[in-house]
């Protein structure tokens, strides 16, 4: 059994969703397709879901928009209106419209992993309805009933003893060799819906794998694999054929968006590979990613981190940042749930870069102020060159000035 799993731009309009099912008809076997929510839904309903949160006027244009969306893709991949592949699409297109209506309750994030969910569940009924409606027997899996995870909404940690009892059940090929299902959420055992954290589709395809034990998983992206530098900022990225899990790991943990941070342990856990393919050339290799016996050689890897925040610490008694203190900054960093980017110390000061939301720059740099003085950079980058050489770091540094930089063996990283 193998996994496939499109992201919102393999599902961006009609042609991409015809485009995955030849990709869909090529395979044999047994096939759990993930898919997240077309092209960029799922920031549109988060606009909504901040303007009915907020009870503004702007809700009802922002769920026109969502509606209308997915209305054009639906005419456009079944033009008779009697299709009965409509139906489900558009019972959720009103569940929505029907939840904004109603009043929120007093917490964001229950009612953030109420509304963001119904991309993905828009995203698969198109997809199943299109592929049986053109003879891909498929079944249709809300995955909420069996990937079952805590009730943290926003960034739910699924249970995986509970999770792989119920996929088996659910993933049981008796009756068909193909289902959809939607990546990115879950449902708690009281049958609320969550969230895994932004992007979190490629990890619900390494989390079902894992559980189903399958050979492999490939993830369709845009790009034609894990390529050494985003192509889109530079343009002399080439494609990397092959990749220890290891390094990936450490490269989506740098910011290399091309795979979410998570996806890598369940598959390494397993001995799973990852393929990362083009779903604009199919037949081409991508990339692979799993454990090598022999020793793989690497080109420079160039990873950009943009809108991080720098702050420099300086307690506010000239004592030494020693133990106590750094453990005081960590447990404040864990509390506020930020992920320390990069850090350097030294006697009197402490520096670390973070991802910036303005939110933070009142609360969290309050808190801090009342220990430390506090500066700090907004806006600034968080270069990384793993597997560096002189002649990358000259090409990617030129001549930004460099406000902190660091070196080990095998990576550099510059905050610019
Ligand atoms: P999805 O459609 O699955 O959501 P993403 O947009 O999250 O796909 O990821 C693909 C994008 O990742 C590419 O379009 C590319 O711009 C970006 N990217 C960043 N770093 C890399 C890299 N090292 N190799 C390939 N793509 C990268
Ligand atoms: N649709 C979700 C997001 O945009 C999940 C994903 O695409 O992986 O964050
Ligand atoms: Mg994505």
């Amino acid at each position: 059994m193998e996994i496939f799993k499109f992201g919102g731009a393999s599902v961006k309009d009609a042609g991409g969703v015809r485009n995955l099912a030849s990709i869909v008809s090529e395979r044999g076997g047994r096939l759990v397709i993930v898919v997240s929510a077309m092209g960029k839904m799922t920031n549109l309903l988060e606009k909504a879901c901040e303007a009915y949160f907020r009870r503004d006027g702007r809700v009802k244009e922002l769920f026109d928009e969502f509606r209308r969306f997915h209305e054009a893709i639906i005419d456009d991949l079944f033009p008779d209106a009697r299709d009965p592949a409509r139906a489900l699409p558009r019972e959720w297109l009103s569940a929505l419209e029907r939840l904004l209506d109603e009043e929120p309750s007093l917490s964001y994030d229950y009612e953030y992993d109420r509304v963001i969910p119904f991309g993905e569940l828009l995203s698969t009924s198109i997809v199943s309805g299109y592929l049986a409606a053109n003879g891909l027997d498929n079944r249709l899996v809300d995955i909420r009933r069996y990937l079952i995870s805590d009730a943290c909404h926003r960034n739910a940690n699924v249970d995986l003893d509970i999770s792989r009892e119920r996929c088996r059940e659910a993933f049981h090929f008796e009756d068909t060799s193909r289902y959809v299902t939607q990546g990115f959420i879950a449902g708690t055992r009281t049958s609320q819906t969550t969230t895994l954290g932004r992007e979190g589709s490629d990890y619900t395809a390494a989390l079902l794998a894992n559980l189903l034990d399958a050979r492999s998983v490939t993830i369709w992206k845009d790009v034609p694999g894990v390529m050494s530098a985003d192509p889109k900022e530079f343009a002399k990225a080439t494609v990397i054929d092959r990749m220890p899990y290891k390094e990936a790991i450490e490269l989506s943990r740098f910011g290399a968006k091309v795979i979410h941070p998570k996806t890598i342990k369940p598959l390494q856990n397993k001995g799973i590979p990852l393929h990362v393919k083009s779903f604009l050339s199919p037949a081409s290799a991508g990339t692979v990613i799993r454990d090598f016996d022999e020793w793989i050689p690497l080109p420079p890897v160039y990873i950009n981190k943009e809108n991080q925040l720098l702050l420099t610490l300086t307690p506010r008694d000239f004592s030494f940042i020693a133990e106590e203190k750094l453990s005081h900054i960590f447990a404040t960093l864990a509390r506020y749930k930020l992920k320390l980017n990069l850090m350097q110390n030294s006697a009197i000061s402490f520096s670390f870069c973070i991802d910036h939301h303005p939110a933070l720059l009142e609360e969290f740099v309050r808190e801090l102020q009342r220990d430390y003085g506090v500066r700090y950079n907004d806006n600034v980058r968080l270069v990384t060159i793993r597997h560096y050489t002189e002649e990358m770091i000259r090409e990617v540094i030129a001549g930004r000035p460099v406000l902190v930089e660091q070196r080990s063996r095998t990576t550099a990283q510059f905050v610019v």
